[in-house]
């Protein structure tokens, strides 16, 4: 069979529709269907991170997004005898148009997103569903079966499994899902509630471990989140049990209510072994889950996606060598693995039932903790952390610093910070971005013509003057999700000229 496509993408979740939305805006033919006939009502993900606002925003979506959100921007820490409020993002982040937590319901996110899809003419296939696929030579046959029960084979030259944590893109190309599930269970609910304060996130710690009321909005005020106690009854959960359960961890005086979802799940801690083989690749939760501590999940796959679909493109494009895909895994793999540490490690904190987290949790924390929000360096540490921001790719072989490294500002592999404040903006449209900074007469165009001939359509120039968030004389190439691939100092042209004769080759064919 001939392919028939360049992309195939199986799962119309937020990774999904946030990868359609790249390969949209580079022209790629692609096909993205879902098995399920609606999209997700309920408020799952509710914590839109600064730095899935920063790449989303070339899309033209993050306004909406934040439009439609509540920039919260207080958690109050309720201990046995006082009440703590810590501020979460006003710690001087100053290097990103979005310096908070954006609070908006897994559903809006998506049909915000959606929405975006539909105005550049992409539909998601619902009720249809991948349920089988084969390598064939360096392509990939897919059968899927259409909302009919008539069934269908394409060939696709890549296929991206966005297909969730039971991804059968996943298992068909026989990649392991190692982890381990936790022994605790979760309650969640969407609901009303009389006596909190609004606008603010609000946690209660006791020994048996935590309990969190997220501002939510729609389709209910609040969300709630709380450890099912080891000797509360496995049942049905109930809003009567959920009244119990906030008593017990000292949420008294408030008044539960007005339920419109209230379930109850185990939580895994797993990553897919590798997020590549053949013509097929993983991204958001089929290639990692974890507990919601932090709000990681949904933001690491829109990354996840984000980074991968420029790459796809530009290969099926012929302007980029199949070699680029391989820096999907390298720089990704390890992003996964650091937040299913770092949300293990603050899931022991709220839930473990280790008698000394029990203990820390009962006696030390409510010491500690009104000392501890007013360290402000920590702190700022921890939402650089929680917020994506700080993720790089340094290690990647996409990442080159030239031979007179800047002596200060972003390496090679860091994000591009907004910096000067509207730099990001600049550089948001699709593409790659060449930053000159110092006097512009180092820049004449016939100087800069042996990296951009054949590539005019692929870079766009900025000549920064000194405005550049490298203090020197500097030049830099950024990529299309906004992180910098080469950087070096001086107005020596050669060692640029070489980054892009490897990954933005003149002739690929
Ligand atoms: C109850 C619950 C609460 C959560 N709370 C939070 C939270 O507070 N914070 C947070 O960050 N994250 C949370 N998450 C996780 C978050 O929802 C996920 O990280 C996010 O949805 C991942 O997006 P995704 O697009 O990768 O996968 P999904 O959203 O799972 O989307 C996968 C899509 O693939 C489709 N699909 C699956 N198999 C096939 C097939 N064979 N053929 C065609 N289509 C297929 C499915 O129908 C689905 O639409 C929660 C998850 C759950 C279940």
């Amino acid at each position: 069979m001939p392919v028939s496509l360049d992309v195939l993408l199986v799962g119309a979740g937020p990774t999904g529709l946030a990868l359609a939305a790249q390969l949209r805006a580079y022209g790629i033919t692609f096909r993205l269907v879902d098995r399920s006939l609606d999209r997700v009502r309920e408020s799952r993900a509710l914590g839109i991170q600064p730095r899935t606002l920063e790449a989303l925003a070339g899309f033209g979506v993050t306004e909406r997004l934040v439009a439609r959100g509540n920039p919260a921007m207080r958690l109050r820490l309720h201990l046995p005898r006082r009440t703590v409020s810590v501020p979460l993002f006003d710690i001087g982040l100053t290097d990103t148009p979005y310096p908070f937590l954006l609070f908006l319901s897994q559903a809006e996110t998506e049909s915000v997103l959606g929405e975006h899809l539909a105005t550049r003419g992409v539909s998601v296939e619902r009720g249809t569903e991948l349920v089988r696929l084969d390598q064939q030579g360096p392509h990939a046959l897919c059968r899927l079966r259409g909302r009919d029960g008539a069934e269908e084979d394409v060939v696709a030259r890549y296929v991206v499994g966005c297909d969730g944590a039971h991804s059968t893109v996943r298992a068909q190309a026989g990649i392991d899902f190692e982890g381990y599930a936790y022994p605790q269970t979760y309650l969640l609910a969407d609901l009303d509630v009389d006596g909190l304060e609004p606008g603010a996130v609000h946690t209660y710690m006791t020994g048996a471990g935590m309990l969190i009321f997220f501002p939510l909005g729609s389709p209910a005020p609040w969300r709630m989140l709380a450890i099912r106690p080891s000797d509360a009854p496995a049942d049905e959960v109930t809003l009567p049990l959920l009244q119990q359960i906030a008593d017990r961890y000292g949420a008294r005086g408030l008044v539960l209510r007005d339920p419109v979802w209230m379930t109850d799940f185990r939580l895994h801690n797993r990553g897919a072994a590798r997020y590549r083989s053949g013509p097929c690749f993983l991204a958001g939760d089929a290639a990692h889950i974890h507990s919601p501590a932090g709000a990681q999940g949904m933001n690491t796959g829109i990354q996840d996606a984000l980074n991968l679909g420029w790459k796809i493109a530009l290969v099926c494009r012929g302007a980029a060598p199949e070699e680029l895909l391989e820096t999907y895994g390298i720089e990704r793999a390890p992003v996964g693995r650091e937040v299913r540490r770092f949300t293990d490690r603050a899931f022991a904190i709220g839930a473990g039932p280790h008698p000394v987290l029990r203990f820390a949790r009962a006696r030390l924390i409510p010491r500690i903790a009104p000392l501890a929000v007013r360290a402000t360096a920590p702190r700022r540490r921890v939402f650089r952390t929680v917020s994506e921001l700080a993720i790089h790719y340094r290690h990647s072989p996409a990442s080159t610093t030239g031979g007179r490294p800047p002596r200060h500002g972003p390496r090679a592999g860091d994000r591009l910070p907004d910096l000067p404040q509207g730099l990001q903006a600049q550089v948001a449209a699709p593409g790659w971005h060449l930053l000159l900074t110092g006097p512009p007469h180092l820049w004449p165009d016939q100087r800069l013509a042996p990296v951009l001939d054949g590539r005019a359509d692929l870079i766009t120039v900025h000549r920064l003057d000194d405005r550049g968030p490298w203090p020197d004389v500097a030049q830099a190439l950024v990529r299309p999700d906004g992180h910098v691939g080469y950087v070096a100092r001086g107005a020596d042209l050669e060692g640029l000229r070489a980054y892009a004769a490897r990954w933005l080759p003149i002739d690929t064919a």
